[in-house]
């Protein structure tokens, strides 16, 4: 082998040894976000908290017929719904990075969630709003949910528009849940051994009070079994991004 060579391999070590992120230094996200245990990379970065998540859920499911996961998640449909039928769609492995505000701040414009992705649960899928595909109501949509009321796209990304049951049934239904693009966290059914309703929450489905993780108060969003589920009428917050 030659100078040249050596040099040439020399460098290639040097540039894949370099972080790929950008040049603002990297620190450890406050535990809060630990808990999203689902996802491959949590870390601040300036002003957000990055998580990095490949949307896979950890429980079966009725999708992972055929994928190649299949020989242990796949799970028939199992759940109570009479009405339940299968959609065609499959899950898939997907590269999401969710960029959200380390300090969440109100925006007074409310801006309106998009289809697709508007935050992450602590399993590392991605929340849905209250809409099937041009803004119509889920009442369609709710028949493919499988047993833990999820189901994936037509691009195979694996979703919640509702409570995620097998986080509420693991981790418990009154506690934290994951984050909206907002940077607010969202939170189970029961506060203080209530169950809520929409109609205890404001227009965005959410409202501030002390919670186990931010004792000293926070806007936090929660998850009703009455609709719409998860947000209302749009982030309470300024919403960070998402790049998949
Ligand atoms: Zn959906
Ligand atoms: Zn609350």
């Amino acid at each position: 082998m030659n100078g040249l060579a050596y040099l040439t391999i020399g460098l290639g070590l040097i540039l894949t040894g370099c972080s790929d992120k950008e040049d603002e230094e990297t620190t450890e996200a406050p535990d809060v976000y630990q808990k999203i245990y689902g996802a491959s990379d949590v870390y601040v970065q300036g002003d957000y908290v990055y998580i990095k998540s490949n949307g896979l859920p950890d429980h079966k499911s009725v999708y992972y017929e055929g994928t190649q996961w299949a020989s242990t998640k796949y799970q028939a449909y199992n759940g109570t719904n009479t009405n339940f039928h299968q959609n065609p769609n499959v899950i898939g492995d997907m590269s999401y990075t969710f960029k959200i505000p380390l300090s969440p701040s109100v925006d007074a414009n409310h801006e309106s969630t998009p289809l697709g992705p508007i935050g992450v649960a602590l399993n590392g899928v991605p929340f849905f709003n209250q809409y099937a595909a041009g803004n119509a109501a889920l009442t369609d949509e709710i028949n493919s949910f499988d047993t833990y009321y999820g189901h994936p796209t037509g691009g195979s990304q694996y979703h919640y528009h509702i409570e995620p049951t097998y986080l509420t049934e693991t981790i418990g239904n009154d506690e934290l849940l994951g984050f909206l693009l907002d940077g607010f966290p969202v939170y189970g059914s029961m506060e203080n051994g209530t169950e809520l309703t929409s109609d205890d929450l404001d227009a965005y489905h959410g409202h501030t009070d002390a919670t186990t993780d931010y004792p000293d108060g926070i806007y936090h969003y929660h998850i009703t079994s009455d609709d719409p589920y998860i947000n209302g009428a749009g982030f309470y917050g300024s919403a960070g991004t998402l790049t998949q």
